[in-house]
């Protein structure tokens, strides 16, 4: 049994699909014997195409700097290395390997020697090989990539990481559960997760080195667990926990269609957040009151081109319609730091958070924005859809990104194609900066989200997506709380909506901190998380949310509000947050008493 951290809840058991996209998708494969002889010709094919780049590269490199072409002789001189090249080959002969897997066990057993080396010019020469067996790799995947989206049975992935164009190729219904190496929990892949109620588990130290495709595995997602080739006895223990918490997710969605009001009648709006059209299905069944939050690049990181204006318009008017009178709030493209479009990269940034992500790469490709607006503008029309900019951090940000809307209403105007004149347009509060001015924020915009998974990174200086101080990630921090008093604060004495859509307003343990520090009126999360929420809004009340936040803010060490919210919400809520009794405990007297 190995640990990890629990990302998205329940069990899943199934065969190993292991995938390496620490740099790559390196796929661990084993092969029949009869098609070692094609792998080595493919690796061979592989350098001989990597050759041919390099020598590409070189001649556009000699036009600029000879000393530059030079440089590029050592890459080429390693692509010859008879050493390199009959390691790797032996490996996939003796091993039944894969290419792309050999050549990386390869890398690795030259960089440790490289590593034991005192010698600091040879060490240099690391690097080179790092990117030319990188290089060879890249040729490798152009055809195995392709093979991420056609898994076609049901698996349990299991990688170093997902990117968002990694998980947008895999065929979701087919993905029983994942466990990843690194990953914290407003990750892309721990969002995505818990908005498909795929099982999931992060942090798990070297899995990919101890796993092979095809092997089976169980993912314990409820108390963050992964056991590689279980036992028959482990096998009947899990399956039996498994059947408890499906159970128990299926009792919860009993009051599903009652409002989310406070035991003295404050109605919280419950609404999802969304990433693609698949998720819409799924909605009613949670409760969802509405989307709180589109977040649209994804349809920019799932096409090969650019999406049309049309192609757009037929995504944005599909959601309006789909969810009838309910609102719809559309955030425009916010890509950068963890989400990359292919050939808009731009130049690399030593801090991505701190680039030009969200709004402020909308507003310097106007062009691309005022396509994207057009599209929102046009499906207005078909349902209650809302514009919301993400990343804001400044006011002029906002009236600029607003000119930039009034010139695409100008645009349709003049060709005569109608929309919703008065689209409500909000702002995303993910900055301090933003947060520290919200009262001036407040007059621009129509509504406020709150983006606490940037916030928080952003206040308290912790990256987000960074393994090594997710320790320190902490939304219960007394700064996040004092900030976020404020902004609903704010928001109540401009009576405008303020509503929260980052993880914390997913997060059960937050609810009734949350209720008690002024959010009353929206949340929006992965639809997986309302009924829980809901349970909890409709058995506290505004008073009770009221004093467990006032008690929360007295307290100066994030410890402490942790322990203090804890302890509270397991005090009234047992059955939920009780992580100290074992799952059988905890869920089946919940269960016998469906019965
Ligand atoms: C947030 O930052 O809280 C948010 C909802 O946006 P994203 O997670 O897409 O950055
Ligand atoms: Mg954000």
């Amino acid at each position: 049994m190995i640990k990890g951290i629990s990302l998205s809840k329940g069990v899943s058991i199934g065969k190993v699909y292991l995938l390496d996209s620490s740099k790559f998708c390196i796929i661990k494969q084993k092969l029949d014997p009869e098609n070692v002889d094609n792998e080595i010709n493919r690796f061979r094919q592989a350098i001989e195409k990597s050759k041919a780049q390099m020598q590409e590269i070189k001649q556009r490199a000699s036009k600029v700097a000879n000393k530059y072409a030079v440089i590029l002789d050592t890459y080429s001189l390693l692509l010859e290395d008879e050493v390199i090249v009959n390691d790797t080959i032996e490996n996939i002969r003796n091993n039944k390997l894969n290419a792309e897997w050999a050549l990386t066990e390869t890398l690795k057993k030259f960089n440790k020697l490289f590593n034991n080396m005192n010698d600091d010019y040879l060490k240099g020469k690391q690097d080179d090989l790092d990117l030319v067996v990188h290089g060879i790799i890249r040729n490798l995947i152009g055809h195995s990539q392709e093979k991420l989206s056609e898994i076609d049975e049901p698996v349990v992935l299991v990688s170093h990481t997902l990117s968002p164009s990694d998980t947008i190729a895999m065929p979701k219904n087919l993905v029983l559960g994942m466990a990843t190496e690194v990953g914290g929990k407003t990750s892309h892949v721990a969002i995505f997760a818990s908005a498909l109620g795929i099982p999931l588990v992060s942090g798990v130290r070297d899995l990919t080195a101890k796993v092979n495709t095809g092997e089976l595995i169980i993912i314990d997602a409820i108390d963050g667990h992964v056991i590689i080739n279980p036992s028959e006895e482990q096998l009947k223990h899990y399956r039996k926990k498994q059947e408890n918490y499906h159970n128990y997710e299926e009792k919860l969605l009993e009051n599903i269609h009652q409002p989310a009001k406070t035991l003295d009648g404050k109605h919280v709006k419950l609404m999802a957040n969304i990433e693609s059209l698949d998720e819409l299905k799924s909605l009613r069944k949670f409760g969802a009151e509405g989307i709180g939050l589109y977040r649209t690049e994804f349809l920019y990181l799932m096409a090969k081109t650019l999406p049309t204006e049309n192609e757009l318009y037929d995504n944005f008017k599909k959601v309006a319609q789909g969810m009838g009178s309910s609102p719809v709030v559309i955030r425009t493209l916010d890509i950068g730091m963890d989400k990359n479009l292919k050939g808009m990269e731009g130049e690399p940034e030593n801090n991505p958070a701190l680039g030009l992500r969200g709004i402020r790469l909308s507003l310097s490709d106007p062009g691309l924005f005022i396509h994207q607006l057009k599209a929102i503008l046009r499906a207005s029309l078909y349902g209650d859809i809302r514009i919301l900019y993400p990343m804001i951090s400044s006011v002029e940000e906002f009236v600029e990104a607003n000119e930039l809307l009034q010139k695409a209403k100008d645009d349709l105007k003049k060709q005569q194609i109608p929309f919703n004149e008065n689209i409500p347009v909000g702002a995303m509060v993910e900055t301090p900066a933003a947060a520290i001015c919200i009262e001036h924020l407040l007059e621009v915009a129509d509504f406020i989200s709150v983006g606490t998974n940037d916030l928080i990174q952003y206040l308290l200086a912790v990256d987000r997506t960074n393994e090594s101080v997710a320790s320190l990630y902490q939304p219960f921090h007394p700064a996040v709380l004092k900030v976020l008093k404020e902004i609903f604060k704010a928001g109540r004495d401009s009576g405008k909506e303020v509503s929260i859509c980052g993880e914390m307003g997913g997060d059960p343990l937050a609810t009734v901190v949350l209720l008690g520090l002024g959010n009353q009126g929206e949340l929006s999360m992965e639809a997986h998380s309302i009924p829980k929420v809901k349970k909890i809004i409709r058995k506290i009340s505004l008073e009770e949310a009221n004093q467990l936040a006032d008690h929360a803010l007295t307290l100066t060490s994030t410890e402490e509000i942790n322990h203090f919210i804890l302890s509270e919400m397991q005090a009234r809520f047992p059955s939920d947050f009780d992580r100290d009794t074992t799952f059988e405990e905890k869920f089946q007297p919940l269960i016998n008493n469906t019965h």
